[in-house]
């Protein structure tokens, strides 16, 4: 333990990590908020395209903020998200679209159109972020995003949760890490903006297994990724795994997750704009892994703090 105080890390602020809000006050000069919408998309590993069943983590309901709905219009859902986070949060100026809930690329790209348009249309929108699966992006697609992105700001934002094709099939994701790893790579390579998302404390992974991705996923090229500790969500296949065979989950604490996100965030690439460390789900939708009544920000607070006492940051282990 050290006093030595840092003033400024590479990515030009003080915090131990490179964060979501310094990426977007340093690209934009301002506050920047995404509002969550749902358009109403499905996903073909639900539909029989690439899988039935989804992923065996996955209740959708359990992620979308309630104002958000799809048999709103996506300008009433824009004008309800600007209305609730202007309460919350008076200092946000500029919004942008976040198409969240299932595979927000899954349709022909007319329909596509249409959709995103009517929300960059929205007057305080400044851009889109569009979650979807590796397997749901084609080059017509990424073409028409990327005219897109040369005008707003534009990103897609990939699951991905695990660089190990085993805990894929495990899962079933229905897609593999190599799939994944080419959709980011076509996708950066047209100058739009890559998010990922990775879940930690999958089955049949190790403390070691998930450290070591800090390597994998720092080779990709992605602007921004969010982590998320695994949670058991009530009325998914997990949960009846979990209740036929708890020995198979190491569900990490909260004390736990602080010290191996700290390791993981030492040997992640500094250059990745890291917007997530943990998950917060409603607890009507928990079924294990809840950490009590701790906020995500809290937890934030929690490692950042703990990364100040060690006097360690991301990317100090970086090669
Ligand atoms: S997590 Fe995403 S890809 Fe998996 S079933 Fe749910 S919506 Fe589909």
């Amino acid at each position: 333990m050290t006093d030595t105080k840092i003033e400024k890390f590479p990515w030009g602020d003080n915090r131990r990590f490179n964060s979501y809000s310094n990426y977007f006050r340093s690209r934009f000069g301002a506050r920047v908020q995404k509002l969550s919408i749902d358009a109403g998309f499905s996903c073909p590993n639900r539909d029989g395209t690439k899988g039935t069943g989804g992923c065996t983590y996955c209740n959708n309901d359990a992620f979308n903020p309630s104002y958000c709905v799809p048999e709103k219009s996506i300008t009433t859902q824009l004008e309800d998200g600007v209305k609730f986070h202007k309460w919350r949060y008076r200092r946000a100026v500029s919004y942008l679209a976040y198409f969240q809930a299932f595979s927000n690329t899954y349709a022909p790209l007319e329909v596509l159109k249409k959709i995103y348009q009517e929300a960059l249309d929205f007057p305080e929108v400044i851009g889109i972020i569009i979650g979807t699966r590796p397997d749901c992006i084609d080059d017509t697609k990424l073409d028409y995003l990327q005219e897109l992105s040369e005008k707003y700001y534009v990103s897609i934002e990939y699951g991905i949760e695990s660089c190990y094709n085993k805990t894929l099939n495990r899962i079933n994701r229905g897609h593999t890490f190599v799939a994944a790893r080419e959709a980011v790579e076509k996708t950066a390579l047209r100058g739009i903006n890559v998010g990922a998302h990775f879940i930690f404390g999958l089955p049949g992974e190790s403390h070691n297994d998930m450290i070591a991705q800090a390597a994998i996923i720092s080779q990709l090229p992605i602007t921004t990724v969010k982590f998320h500790q695994l949670q058991i969500i009530k009325q998914t296949v997990m949960e009846q795994e979990y209740k036929n065979n708890p020995v198979d989950f190491e569900l990490f604490t909260c004390d736990e997750y602080i010290d191996f996100f700290i390791t993981f965030l030492e040997n992640l690439n500094p250059n990745i704009v890291v917007e997530r460390f943990t998950s917060e789900v409603p607890p009507r939708f928990l079924s294990a892994g809840s950490w009590g009544r701790k906020r995500a920000d809290q937890i934030v607070t929690m490692i950042e703090n703990r990364m100040e006492e060690l006097n360690t940051w991301q990317g100090r282990f970086y090669i």
